[in-house]
Parts: C-alpha cells; structure tokens; sequence
C-alpha cells in the first residue's frame, strides 16, 4: 500500500511539538511493515534543508485566487530518515524560517495544498491514501473530492488525524477564492459556523479520521472548540490510536544528548549523571528531587499555573524539591517564571527557548516529569519520560489518561491529580517527594518497570494500515 503524509511539521527536518514527533516516525513504521511510506511538508529555511542533499522532482503552477503561482518539489536525496522526504517550494510563501507565526500563514498554508494536490494529480500511479495532519492539511480531502482540477484524485482515500482541534484554520468568506474552483453546491462541506473551516472541512470530507488517544476523541464530544456535535455526528468514522514514541530516536542506550547512557538495569547511575550535569548547569542540588516541566508555555498546557505551583510548593515543602522548566510561549508566564528563578536560586530555573538536546538530558537526568496539561490530545513528553524511567506526574485528561496509572493503584508507575490548580499540583508534589525520600525502593522498582514498557510505534503503526485497509 502507498501512504502520502501530508503535514507541516516532521521531525528531523522541522518540528514545533508532537505532530512533528508523530510525523517524522509513523512513516519510518509503516515501511518497517512493508508499505511505502512518503511526507510532504512545506519547504522552510531550516538547518536539516542546508545539511541535507535534495534533487528537483517536479516543478509546476497553479491558479490562486487572482494570480498565479509557480512551485517546486525537491525530494532529500539519501533517504537517512526511514521514508521519502519531499518539500513543496512556494517562493516568498513558504521559505520562511520559522514554521508558523506569520500573517499570512492561511494563505500560505492554502497555497501548499492547492501544490501538493496538483503535484499527485500528475502522478501516473497514485497512492492509496493521502493523510493529512491537523488543520494545515484540512483542505486537501474537499479539494481531492470537488475541485475540478484535481480530478484524478477522485479514487484516493483521504484519511485525517487530529491531533489538536484548538487550532482549526479559520478563513472568513472573503477568502473563497483561495480554494480552487468546486462544485458550488458543495460549499457547506467547507464551513462551520459561517466561516470557512479546514479542520471541520477534514472532518467532513475524509474517509476515516482519527484522533491521537481513544480518551481525547470523547473528550472531544463535550469539548472541540465548537466542534462538538460534529464531532458527535461523524462518530461513526473516527476512531482513536494513541501515538506511539519513536525508539530509535528516544533511547537512554544510545541517545548522544546525555552524559551517560543506560537501560534498566542500570538506570540509577545512569539517571544520575545526567541529573549533575543538569544540577551543574542550572545550578541545582543533585541531593533533592528534581521536577521538570518541558513544553510550550501556553494555557491548554496549564503553564499558567507553574509559577503559583512552585512558588507553594517551595514554601509548603521547606525548599526539599527543585524544579526546572524548559518552554517558551506566553510572555506573562514567561516572565513571572523568570522572576520565580530570581526569587529562588538553586530552587527554580529555567530555560526560556527550545531545544531539542536539553529536553533528552531533563527526561533523563529528573526524578519526576509535571504535565498539568488542561488539554493534552495524546501527550509525548509522558511516555519519554517512561522510557527514561522519569515518574510523570500527570492531570488525568486525555492521552495521559490512557498511559499513566498512579502509583496508588495496582501496578501504577505514575502520580495523578484532577485538577489543573496550584492546590492539585502541589499535593503531587508532596507525594513526589515523600517517594524520593521515604519510599526509594518503590521509587527503584518504579522506574525499572517504566522503562520495559512499550510504547513504541510498532501497535499504532498496525492499527493505522489496518484502518487504512478498511477503505
Ligand atoms: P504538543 O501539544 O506541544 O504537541 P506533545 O506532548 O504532543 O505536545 O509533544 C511535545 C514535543 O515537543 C515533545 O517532543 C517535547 O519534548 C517537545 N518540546 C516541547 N517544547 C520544547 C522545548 N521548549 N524544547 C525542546 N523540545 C520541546
């Protein structure tokens, strides 16, 4: 079977959070099982595109709007990344540096998918399935459907994930004539709530959709951003498959961002040298348990609740913990975080920015990994945290319900709260470090027990051609 990715993030090459991570491992699975796998993404100025070889595949235009575009595809040369890498070039709208942010990222992203769908209608042979990631794709399963230049996308399946329904993509009217001429009857497959909306668009118009956690997809009936009785309606073609976590890439054995690598029978030293270079670093002590939080700084996240949190949680506990927080967003968060760190030297730091080498030292080197998350659709950080044997300390919501059990319950690894309150996380903390100080075999057998389970891609990558087979 021939699988197209179509997405605007994929790990290595460019990636703001998860979808990045799911994208840049679930094709390297699928060809694993024997299929072909491909990604399309935009082409953004980034290291991976100036370190990496790329030849021309095709070039070609079309209609936007009142002007014209012209595009190219380039495809990475070496294959190194376990699937076909193609980047679709738009000059002046998609070579930009960063991902997303602009002004004009609807008309950006509209563009792109109005290029890949041309781009596949030429093919000769087609591909069984295009699946489209999150809203920055929603237009392509109504645009393979209706639009009269894309024709010969008719018999391909059109599948599409949700990985996060906060962010759907909304065009006010005025911009129809982004979308490529249609049948015109067919418009309300494009709206929602008098706007056009690519991610209801995606939902409305694909074969199967998914969500990334079986708990999410429920959630996702009572709360959608306004999208809850669609998502009530559609029922019958969504289904739920947890991401899985890409084992190559986060490995204690071998992973090349930590001091020293280690698997389960050696996870105590293993997990401690890492915990002095980041003691070291952020000016810390390796004697007391180590909290980090590692994501971006935003409210579905509860990044909100963080400084009131800690600044308790230091108080409550007599400065027995310290917490170290890696993200950016918010700039009010921001910069409470960065006065927290002020106020409580070799308590509190932080570290405001991304980095992809700090986030595997920090799931390393903590003792316990705060995911307080409001919304968390799937949530990785969790099973990274496992697999580095890093006790998460989860809200129950969404994707977090589905992998953490507390430690209170039979075979639980975890700690688990309710609410998305300083009180709740302060009360998981209390019980963090009473683990760390009182109940270190438990905390010992924890960690072994974490890390031989298995989340990696194998199951989900199944479920998904299994899905795909279904069309
Ligand atoms: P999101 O909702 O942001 O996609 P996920 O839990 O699905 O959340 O995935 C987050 C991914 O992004 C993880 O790989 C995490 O390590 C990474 N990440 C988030 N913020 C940062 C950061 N500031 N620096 C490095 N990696 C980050």
């Amino acid at each position: 079977m021939e699988i197209i990715h179509v997405s605007a993030e994929c790990y290595p090459y460019a990636k703001a959070g998860g979808l990045g991570d799911v994208v840049g491992a679930l094709p390297k699975y699928q060809n694993h099982l024997g299929h072909i796998a491909k990604v399309v993404m935009p082409m953004y100025r980034t290291k991976f595109l100036y370190d990496n070889e790329w030849e021309l595949v095709h070039q070609g235009g079309q209609q936007f709007g009142l002007n014209w575009f012209h595009y190219s595809v380039i495809k990475e040369k070496s294959n190194k990344l376990g699937f076909d890498l193609f980047l679709v070039d738009i000059n002046g709208l998609l070579d930009r540096e960063k991902i997303y942010g602009y002004d004009d990222d609807a008309e950006r992203f509209t563009a792109f998918q109005i290029a890949v769908c041309d781009w596949i209608n030429h093919w000769q042979n087609k591909p069984d399935v295009i699946h489209c990631h999150d809203h920055h794709t929603g237009l392509i399963p109504f645009m393979m459907q209706y639009c009269f230049a894309f024709e010969n996308l008719r018999n391909v399946s059109p599948v599409f994930t949700v990985h996060n329904a906060q962010y759907q993509g909304w065009l006010d009217w005025s911009h129809y004539h982004f979308v490529p001429t249609y049948d015109g009857w067919r418009w309300g497959l494009l709206e929602w709530d008098k706007k056009i909306n690519p991610l209801a668009s995606a939902i409305k118009c694909s074969k199967k959709v998914t969500t990334v956690s079986s708990s999410y997809l429920e959630e996702l009936k009572v709360s959608a951003n306004g999208l809850e009785k669609l998502f009530e309606y559609e029922q019958g073609k969504c289904v739920g498959i947890l991401n899985g976590i890409d084992n190559d890439v986060w490995n204690p054995s071998t992973d090349e961002f930590i001091p020293e690598n280690f698997d389960a029978s050696t996870v105590t030293d293993g997990k401690l040298a890492s915990k002095k270079e980041l003691c070291n670093r952020f000016q810390l002590d390796v004697e007391k348990p180590l909290i980090v939080f590692i994501g971006r700084l935003v409210g579905e996240k509860a990044a909100d609740i963080l400084p009131e949190a800690i600044r308790s949680s230091i108080f409550e506990y007599n400065g027995n913990v310290n917490f170290l927080v890696l993200g950016s967003g918010e700039p009010e968060v921001e910069s409470e975080l960065n006065w927290l760190k002020l106020q409580f030297p070799g308590y509190v730091n932080i570290f405001i920015g991304y980095s992809e080498p700090l986030s595997h030292l920090m799931y390393a080197g903590a003792d316990f990994l705060l995911m307080p998350s409001r919304v968390e659709p799937c949530g990785l950080n969790q099973m990274y945290a496992l697999r580095y044997g890093t006790v998460p300390m989860v809200r129950s919501t969404g994707g977090l319900l589905d992998t953490v059990i507390d430690f209170g319950d039979w075979q639980g690894f975890g700690i688990r709260f309710n609410n998305a309150t300083p009180e709740d996380v302060k009360h998981a903390v209390g019980r963090a470090i009473d683990l760390f100080y009182n109940k270190k075999n438990l905390l010992f057998w924890m960690r072994e027990f974490m890390m031989n389970i298995d989340h990696s891609w194998d199951t989900s990558a199944k479920q998904y051609i299994e899905l795909y087979e279904e069309l």
